[in-house]
């Protein structure tokens, strides 16, 4: 089975916290969404008005959290933090949103998952802030309308395409964050390691980076892991020997797939010639839900060149064939 602490949507450790960037200037990657923010901040600071919505999609471990909790600080107001699922009720929002200070951020992580009550709270907050509070019931109830302090929502999602229209559309800042390029994840694991207090080879943190899947949450879990190798087996050095052995044995491979990934292509290579496969048929034959293919297993597999997305269901590529070691079989008339 694989590692389940490998999976970027598992709970973060606290040594998260140590390593998330708290200034914009410290955070890596991302150079055209941090370029953006950094003017729309620094605008809204000189207007000394809240900052506007903002979303940020994309797959997880990318940073979402960590940018709206940058924007917070460099804009110098409170931070608040919930989550599609937690609120359930209408007035667990209301709750929220009546107790923010001016020009707060909250933070609404995985907002496809709000409820459709929830929702309607929303949109006048977002686009007046104001909450309609009904007031008694049956022929009686009427509506009162609240005034709220102007704040700046941030959500987070990592399925642009399930949000609501209306919803998509209050949002001022649409931002995708991308996959990190190795150079990016490389300066992140060395930073990383530095704040550990782990001296490192540069080709160390390199391979590191390499095997990340493209996201920092990954990146540092991995070092937190070849750190315990180099701690237990090695001298205490991060060097590319250790971190290639501690990485293999925990089943990354070369290019960064781990165990999930690589069923996901064997299944494909081996029971479906290859595909195209639906996705209900995989996620049946992988007992792995829907949503977790979509979310954090393909992103990667398709942004690497492994599978292709087509009308008829996912497809290997000549490449993914290569990388499982595997023959392409012929197909007739080709
Ligand atoms: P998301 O909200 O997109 O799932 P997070 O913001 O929680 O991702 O980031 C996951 C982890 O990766 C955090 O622990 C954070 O420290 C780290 N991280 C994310 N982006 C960067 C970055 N650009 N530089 C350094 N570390 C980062």
């Amino acid at each position: 089975t694989p590692d389940p602490t490998l999976r970027p949507e598992a709970q973060p450790e606290d040594a998260d916290r140590a390593l998330r960037p708290q200034r914009l200037e410290e955070f890596i990657g991302q150079a055209e969404a941090r370029a953006n923010l950094r003017i729309f901040i620094e605008s809204a600071r000189m207007r000394g008005e809240a900052m506007d919505h903002t979303l940020f999609y994309g797959p997880p471990g990318l940073g979402k959290t960590t940018l709206a909790q940058i924007m917070a600080r460099e804009l110098g107001v409170g931070f608040r933090m919930t989550s599609g699922p937690v609120l359930a009720k209408a007035g667990d929002l209301a709750a929220i949103l009546t107790n923010l200070e001016p020009r707060d951020v909250l933070f609404i992580d995985e907002i496809h998952r709000l409820s459709p009550v929830v929702e309607e709270v929303l949109y006048p907050a977002m686009e007046d802030f104001a909450l309609d509070l009904v007031i008694g019931e049956g022929p009686a109830a009427r509506t009162v309308r609240i005034d709220l302090p102007p704040f700046t929502l941030v959500g987070a999602t990592t399925r642009l395409g399930l949000l609501t229209t209306p919803l998509r559309d209050r949002f001022g800042i649409p931002t995708r964050l991308q996959f990190y390029t190795e150079d990016e994840l490389n300066e992140i694991v060395t930073r990383g390691a530095r704040m550990l207090g782990v001296p490192a080879e540069p080709d160390g943190p390199r391979e590191i980076a390499r095997r990340a899947r493209g996201t920092p949450r990954i990146a540092g879990r991995l070092l937190r892991r070849v750190v315990d190798f180099a701690l237990v087996e090695g001298d205490g050095r991060l060097t590319k020997a250790i971190a290639d052995s501690s990485l293999t044995r925990l089943g990354v491979d070369r290019v960064g797939l781990d165990g999930a990934d690589r069923r996901y292509l064997t299944l494909i290579a081996q029971n479906y010639g290859g595909g195209p496969v639906g996705i209900e048929t995989l996620s049946a034959a992988l007992s792995e839900a829907r949503d977790a293919l979509e979310e954090v297993i393909e992103p990667y597999l398709l942004q690497q060149g492994l599978i292709q997305r087509t009308p008829r269901g996912r497809m290997l590529t000549a490449q993914a064939w290569r990388h499982l070691g595997l023959d392409m079989p012929r197909v007739a008339g080709q």
